[in-house]
């Protein structure tokens, strides 16, 4: 991108934030885990990587918050680059009409998830990661994907938004113990669940979330975390089950892939253009983030940036 270009698209992103400030509806933090309940709504940042190099930034973008559900996206990778297709036996490609913890599609559908993003596949996608010789027992290898592909050793677990989610998470451990009555879930469901709220409370800010991003939007300087073909299925995945049941409306209005956690975090990918991380903490009705939506499709008209 040229200087003038690059100006241009720095002085959108500053009136964006100051337009995303003033917003009067700004959704609701999510209340289940009360360590998130007390987050200030009234904030919004984002970050941009381009495919040449630059990172423009506006607003908190330097404010970390829980990544949440956009861990997925990273413990999928590790999982996908292990076993191969052969993590499709356990978890499904197909978008879900339920909303993102819902255990009555799990029975419908005889313990096996819709896909990676809703929480039962996301478990399942957890367990699959830790599920090899080499795997150490931890969260050790996802740390160290996550600060490569960022580039950015300080990355952390927030311990007090993990303990805080465990204490309270039972609708994860029911998914979790249907799965393991129907035999697809390998650890200990105390064990897993130890591990998904830790891995859930990775705290980052735009800047290193957008430059995490890197490894999908298939920049080569990212391009050993995770082969390509691997890459471009995480960003099919993303752009139909990334948003839960809002994926749709966020395909429609925005226009590329995108994955949202309920920290209000949302790490968005054009393909050969832009790592993009945007936050701002206050949901809409899917448990996605209202005015960070609403920013990446502002930016996407702007840019003229979609993959159709
Ligand atoms: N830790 C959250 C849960 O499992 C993640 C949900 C989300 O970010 O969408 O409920």
């Amino acid at each position: 991108m040229g200087h003038a270009a690059l100006e241009t698209l720095q002085g959108f992103l500053v009136g964006l934030d100051a337009r995303m400030k003033r917003a009067h509806k700004r959704g609701r933090v999510a209340h289940y885990i009360p360590q998130l309940a007390s987050v200030d709504v009234h904030q919004f940042g984002i970050s941009v990587c381009l495919a040449s190099g630059e990172r423009l930034s506006a607003g908190d973008a330097a404010t970390p918050f829980s990544i949440q559900s956009i861990s997925k996206v990273f413990s999928l990778a590790i999982a996908l680059g292990r076993h191969g297709d052969r993590l499709w036996k356990r978890v499904g490609k197909e978008p879900s009409n339920y909303t993102f913890n819902s255990v009555i599609e799990l029975e419908q559908e005889g313990g096996k998830p819709r896909n990676p993003f809703v929480n039962a596949g996301a478990l399942v996608t957890t367990d699959a990661m830790l599920d090899a010789p080499d795997a150490g027992c931890g969260l050790d290898e996802l740390m160290d994907f996550v600060r490569t592909a960022a580039g950015d050793d300080r990355i952390s677990i927030d311990e007090q938004v993990a303990a805080s989610e465990y204490r309270t998470a039972y609708r994860n451990f029911s998914l979790a113990y249907f799965l393991r009555s129907c035999g697809n879930l390998h650890m200990e469901c105390e064990r897993l669940l130890q591990i998904y709220c830790r891995q859930c409370a990775i705290t980052m800010n735009c800047e290193q979330l957008a430059s995490a991003g890197r490894f999908l939007a298939g920049f080569d300087s990212a391009a050993h975390l995770l082969n390509p073909a691997q890459a471009r299925s995480i960003n099919a995945l993303m752009l139909l089950a990334g948003h839960y049941d809002g994926s749709g409306d966020f395909a429609y209005s925005v226009g590329f892939p995108g994955k949202s956690g309920v920290g209000g975090g949302i790490l968005a990918v054009v393909p050969g253009h832009a790592s993009i991380a945007v936050w701002s903490p206050g949901l809409n009705a899917f448990g996605n983030s209202l005015l960070g939506t609403r920013a990446l499709q502002e930016l996407s008209e702007f840019t003229g940036w979609s993959v159709f």
